[in-house]
């Protein structure tokens, strides 16, 4: 089985979403950066006023910022069963330094799981995705509704849009991702990691295909 995972693609690829549905299977630490930037902000916390400067604008949080931040959670004793690392690295100082902390922990990273997915449908994903703002589950205003309008099907918490899903954010976010995030593509690929899944396809057929590939 393979462990010490990132799971990376464009904004409303399926990340999340795929990155709960690999945990309910595998016994892996889930470790998403802009979960843990958004429980930041939630609690108010100094690093969450910070990460809301810039997240609230579609830009990336700066890196000494965020790689403190995933070095501080990779070192801890639970990552040693494996991990999933879920929107990191974003950009190539945070995968040198991934690189580098990875080496020191012993804990080297097997595959990278890149979604591919074009610009229309991630527009169309994110515009109209809700989360459950208690549990974080996702839906869709279309193509993923809740039996009950506004009411998360798993615990009954609101739904809500996240505030970097408006049009304005979107656009700075998927620049960001073909500027800082789309040369890593070619960087895992240099090192034998990288492996491409295509996310249009139905979800389930999807974690079907990634599934077998982790269990080879
Ligand atoms: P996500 O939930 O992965 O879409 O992340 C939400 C937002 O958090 C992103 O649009 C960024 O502003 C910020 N963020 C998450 N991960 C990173 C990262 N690795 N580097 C910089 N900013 C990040």
């Amino acid at each position: 089985m393979i462990k010490n995972i990132i799971l990376m693609g464009p904004p409303g690829a399926g990340k999340g979403t795929l990155a709960k549905m690999l945990l309910k299977e595998y016994d892996l630490v889930h470790i998403s950066t802009g979960d843990m930037f958004r429980e930041a902000m939630k609690a108010k916390t100094e690093l969450g006023i910070l990460a809301d400067s810039y997240i609230s604008k579609g830009h990336l949080v700066p890196d000494e910022v965020t790689i403190a931040l995933v070095k501080e959670r990779l070192s801890r004793e639970d990552t040693l069963k494996g991990f999933l690392l879920d929107g990191f690295p974003r950009t190539l100082p945070q995968a040198e330094a991934l690189e580098k902390i990875a080496i020191e922990i012993s804990r080297p990273i097997e595959a990278v799981i890149n979604l591919e997915c074009d610009q229309k449908e991630l527009i169309r994903r994110i515009s109209g995705r809700r989360v459950c703002k208690v549990c974080g589950a996702p839906y869709h205003i279309d193509t993923l509704k809740p039996k009950v309008d506004g009411i998360c099907d798993t615990c009954g918490g609101p739904l809500y849009q996240r505030n970097d899903d408006n049009e304005e954010s979107l656009k700075v976010r998927l620049q960001h991702y073909v500027v800082d995030t789309k040369p890593l593509i070619d960087y895992y690929e240099d090192r034998n990691l990288l492996v491409n899944f295509n996310s249009l396809v139905a979800l389930d057929v999807l974690f079907d295909e990634i599934s077998s590939f982790l269990k080879k």
